[in-house]
């Protein structure tokens, strides 16, 4: 199974339901549509709405975050995961680095993660490492630390998806080289595969200046199970193109 899920971080308004229902009436006369599933991640102010509009249709409405106090607490600004789960919404993105850079650090996301266990929520993991830390060779040290500190074997794999994400990749026009991607992905794996001893490990996708151009090279590297998509999940024509381009 492949996974196409775009994050739309802070741009969405009402009216952009178009993009996912242009999106999704693609995904119904996909021929290929067993093959992957297709989520969004709109902001915050449109998951009630959207997701009761593509409730049991084939594209899934995704949270991006939530607080790491469970229920309801005296947080202004903040949502729960419980929160979420009462709209509907089964999925959240967590540990972004956009976030990360925030000040969301391993100890936030343990309680996240125990808070997500609590509610049976599905979690799309980020991680990935900085330029800084890839030129001192640092990469794999890195993300290692990013997986153990956060998630452990308690944490049900089915309910879980990673995404590798570079942070000197998002937004910037650059991506890995294949071999680069090839190493790290199979690494990540590798990580999952002495965690959750004997069991089916998580998907493992890529994110970071994914388009509708470069998914051409991308889709040849097989051990990469799909792809978390900021800019290019905003417009429906490139995310159609790049589901459209990685099964030509
Ligand atoms: C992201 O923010 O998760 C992301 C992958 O962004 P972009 O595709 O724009 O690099």
């Amino acid at each position: 199974m492949r996974y196409f899920i775009g994050n739309w971080k802070m741009y969405g308004i009402p009216n952009s339901i178009n993009i996912i229902k242009k999106i999704n009436s693609f995904v119904n006369s996909d021929k290929n549509h067993n093959k992957y599933r297709t989520l969004i991640a709109p902001p915050l102010t449109l998951l009630e709405t959207f997701n009761r509009n593509f409730k049991n249709k084939r594209i899934q409405i995704a949270a991006q975050n939530y607080y790491h106090k469970d229920l309801f607490s005296s947080n202004t600004g903040a949502v729960s995961a419980f929160m979420l789960k009462k709209i509907g919404v089964n999925i959240s993105i967590l540990g972004h680095s956009d976030n990360r850079t925030e000040g969301e650090n391993n100890q936030l996301l343990r309680s996240k993660i125990k808070i997500a266990k609590k509610n049976n929520l599905k979690i799309i993991f980020c991680i990935g490492e900085n330029l800084k830390d890839k030129k001192k060779g640092k990469t794999k040290k890195i993300l290692k630390k990013q997986i153990v500190k956060v998630l452990d074997k308690t944490f049900d794999p089915k309910k879980l998806i990673v995404a590798y994400e570079p942070i000197w990749s998002i937004g910037t026009g650059m991506i890995p080289s294949s071999s680069e991607l090839v190493k790290t992905v199979t690494y990540i794996k590798q990580v999952l595969k002495n965690m959750y001893k004997g069991k089916k490990i998580p998907a493992v996708l890529y994110g970071g200046s994914v388009d509708e151009k470069n998914i051409n090279q991308l889709k040849n590297i097989t051990t990469i199970d799909g792809f978390l998509i900021g800019g290019a999940s905003r417009s429906s024509k490139k995310f159609i193109d790049i589901i459209k381009n990685y099964y030509r």
